[in-house]
């Protein structure tokens, strides 16, 4: 313990083993002639008298708990009267140390939290809180600075019916959750911008965003210096999405009309990127693609969209995308024409993706939105509002920890 746990004022001294418990208990008591501090102005001041012995939970140890039994002082404080001390350890609020708290957190960044509770033999509850104390003090303590590049995007939680906007930085250097906020409203992503304030938002170059009409209603108004970037990802969605709906309709009118089901289980062969086919979706498409269906040729037109990525010059974008739009508005293929459509009423702010040098992919977004979905399904705890934001900040915000002597983990 005096390697790993000590602090000055204080001395660990017995400790034992309770075998109902199953726990390791380690009387801590203050040295002698020294000073407890003041829990509100952090100053040294007499002993006024002693409350009853309080337990912190520490790291466990070799399979059993570990508590450190402390009884603490009540200062005699010139400035604030009689204050409970505080102790280096740990923190008035909660019964868990400092060191307990960053273990648990640590390990709730590579677990689910119900992997961690169990792994050591602690409640959910715990673990939650362990994340949130590190949370509040990583976001107290993190630096914003200049950000070049943001990404705003939304996700579904709480079984889909819900929305959250999520702010990201996407610098080349740096990628991290910048914010998360309720609901996908203009009043929600205000808010980021609010907490940012007009300084660092009027230093912001570009922002990432999808097609949704509060957000780039926003971005106009708050970060009107930023180009804004309709990135690749959303648009690809959105193609995909169409793609998708032609194929089910199709597919069940086939089986209402009593016809050979040839669309069964084709969703993926069209739906994934060629050169991430299987062998065996391969030959699938390769068949599929011989009959006269609605799907297939929505999935031609999907397919050339690629090209459009191909280009350099804004321009030439944007004569490829006018005769693909037009292609598709003749196509009478509903779902289609409809992406056709949002695609030329945003045009400008997709051509901006080949202005911006195609230098913020949708690489970035995209991966950190599958993070986000990875860390969400890993919990079915994460129902509320208040808890989601958490687990979300605690992986993606590459926020701060406090500076510790000795690492546990
Ligand atoms: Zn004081």
């Amino acid at each position: 313990m005096n390697q790993c746990h000590h602090f000055s004022g204080f001395v660990n001294d017995t400790a034992r083993l309770c075998n109902e418990s199953k726990s390791i208990e380690v009387d801590v008591r203050a040295r002698h002639g020294s000073r407890g501090k003041c829990s509100c102005c952090h100053q040294p001041g007499p002993t006024y008298d002693h409350l009853g012995i309080r337990r912190f939970e520490f790291v466990p140890f070799w399979g059993f708990m570990v508590f450190l039994l402390y009884r603490m002082r009540r200062i005699e404080c010139r400035r604030c009267g009689v204050k409970v001390e505080e102790v280096p350890w740990g923190n008035g609020k909660h019964q868990m140390t400092t060191a307990y708290v960053l273990f648990l957190a640590h390990w709730a960044k590579k677990l689910s939290w119900k992997e961690t509770a169990l792994s050591f033999r602690t409640s959910w509850d715990k673990v939650c809180q362990a994340v949130e104390v590190v949370v509040q003090w990583g976001l107290a303590h993190r630096e914003l600075g200049a950000i070049r590049a943001i990404g705003v995007d939304e996700v579904q939680y709480s079984k889909g019916h819900k929305y959250l906007t999520l702010v990201y930085q996407i610098d080349a250097n740096c990628t991290r959750l910048l914010w998360v906020g309720k609901e996908r409203t203009v009043a929600t992503f205000e808010q980021f911008f609010d907490m940012i304030g007009p300084d660092l938002s009027g230093k912001i170059e570009f922002v990432c965003s999808d097609m949704w009409r509060p957000y780039l209603k926003v971005i106009r108004e708050r970060c009107s210096n930023a180009l804004n970037i309709l990135d690749r990802f959303h648009i690809v969605a959105k193609i995909n999405g169409a793609l998708d709906e032609v194929r089910a309709v199709e597919a069940r009118r086939l089986v209402q009309d009593g016809i050979e089901p040839v669309l069964k289980k084709s969703r993926w062969c069209i739906l994934k990127r060629q050169e991430n086919l299987t062998t065996g979706q391969k030959l699938r498409l390769r068949d599929l693609l011989k009959y006269r269906l609605q799907t297939v040729r929505a999935y031609l037109l999907k397919e050339q969209f690629n090209h459009f990525w191909e280009y350099e010059s804004p321009t030439w974008a944007g004569k490829f995308l006018d005769q693909w739009t037009t292609m598709v508005m003749r196509s009478r293929i509903e779902p289609m024409k409809k992406v056709a459509k949002t695609l030329r009423n945003h045009r400008e702010l997709i051509l901006n993706y080949f202005r911006a040098k195609k230098e913020f992919s949708s690489g970035v977004v995209e991966g950190l939105n599958n993070k986000v979905k990875v860390t969400m399904r890993k919990s079915y705890g994460f129902r509320t509002f208040r808890i989601t934001e958490i687990a979300l900040y605690h992986v993606l915000g590459k926020l701060p920890e406090p500076e510790v002597t000795h690492r546990f983990y």
